[in-house]
């Protein structure tokens, strides 16, 4: 007989992992296509020689690091396993009862529902605004007494769309001050706000101890295979989430890469600039034919197609692309190298695909 698990457990969706197949170009994961500096490669191969020890649970040196690069105190720095674990354990803090509600735009990044029924509390989804961004009106509206934890991703996953610091600002005004706030900016690096309105989690959590914000090495860091974010806020949520951390889940190899890629910084972030030109213009040329794509400050662009969107991301695959597909909601595209996005382009943009799938 087999062992009894939580009942409950059959109806979280399992989490759908980018498509992988050998031989094809992946744009499905928001991955960046460089490998690891020098320096993080160095730093890996020292820390590897000690892997017969346990790594610094309490993360230090890289809490340090990223407190010095952050200007806070490392009293406002946690490290997790990825920003993922981070946000597993930011439900585990706040929510204690089925009843306690967990609260973010819909579609948004995958992890939050399923983070959201594993910490056993319930997930409440607002739906995006006609533009594929957070309608943060109705968001301030579904507030109740039962609110423990609000994520917004800003930039958003899967549509990279992302809001400026005024919007963001009114929609912390309307939340009450009891209530968690995560900022999940994965995709901080990509924005390119003006600098009056640009969307610093950080800065706005300076006078609001109820926003803590999360980072990520995994993407315009480069080390998504290494796992390793932070969440940057008020010492009280950083000592809870240190309480329900998973002992040493951050790896001595993990700690020494994001040291290094963080001493390293203006390196990588250079290349973001690459990243963000190649980004607008697959974006340019697929309005040009015809798509509806919404504005993205990320690494990747949305494609709502609607019902075709499985069809689209099937084509695409044939075409030697894989990209991702979300239900009947969109597409999402991550800008590649430049050879990739031609790839890419040459299927979305030929005549074919155009009569298949546009209009
Ligand atoms: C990729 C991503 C993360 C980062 O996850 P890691 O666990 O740090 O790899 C977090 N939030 C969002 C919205 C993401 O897209």
């Amino acid at each position: 007989m087999t062992a009894q698990t939580r009942p409950d457990l059959a109806s979280i969706p399992a989490y759908v992992p980018g498509r992988d197949r050998p031989g094809a170009v992946k744009l499905a994961s928001n991955e960046t296509t460089f490998g690891p500096l020098p320096a993080a490669t160095k730093a890996i191969t020292e820390a590897v020689e000690l892997a017969s020890r346990y790594p610094d649970n309490q993360s230090t040196q890289l809490r340090t690091a990223l407190a010095k690069f952050l200007d806070v105190e490392v009293a406002h720095v946690a490290v997790g396993c990825g920003s993922v674990a981070l946000c597993q354990e930011l439900v585990q803090i706040t929510c204690a009862a089925p009843t306690d509600e967990v609260l973010f735009a819909w579609r948004s990044f995958e992890a939050y529902p399923i983070v959201t029924q594993v910490g056993n509390a319930t997930a409440v989804r607002v739906p995006l605004n006609s533009e594929f961004a957070h309608d943060f009106d109705a968001m301030a509206a579904a507030v109740t007494e039962n609110t423990k934890l609000i994520f917004v991703c800003n930039p958003n996953n899967p549509t990279g769309t992302a809001v400026g610091e005024d919007e963001l600002t009114r929609f912390l005004d309307a939340v009450p001050a009891h209530v968690l706030v995560v900022l999940d900016e994965a995709y901080y690096e990509y924005t390119r706000f003006p600098k009056e309105n640009h969307p610093d989690g950080v800065e706005l959590g300076r006078s609001r101890p109820n926003v803590v914000v999360l980072r990520t090495f995994s993407k315009a860091y480069g080390l998504a295979g290494l796992r390793v974010g932070y969440a940057v806020g008020d010492p009280e949520v950083i000592t809870a989430l240190m309480k329900v951390h998973i002992a040493f889940s951050v790896s001595r190899v993990a700690q020494a890469a994001a040291i290094a890629s963080l001493e390293a910084r203006h390196e990588l972030l250079d290349r973001t600039d690459a990243l963000v030109a190649e980004r607008d213009r697959v974006r340019d040329a697929l309005l040009a034919v015809g798509y509806q794509v919404p504005p993205s400050e990320a690494n990747f662009v949305w494609l709502p197609l609607g019902e075709r969107n499985t069809e689209f991301a099937d084509a695409s695959a044939e075409a030697g692309v894989l990209v991702r597909p979300y239900g009947v909601d969109g597409v999402r595209v991550t800008a590649g190298d430049p050879h990739e996005n031609d790839l890419f382009l040459k299927f979305a943009t030929s005549e074919e695909t155009v009569a298949r799938f546009v209009g």
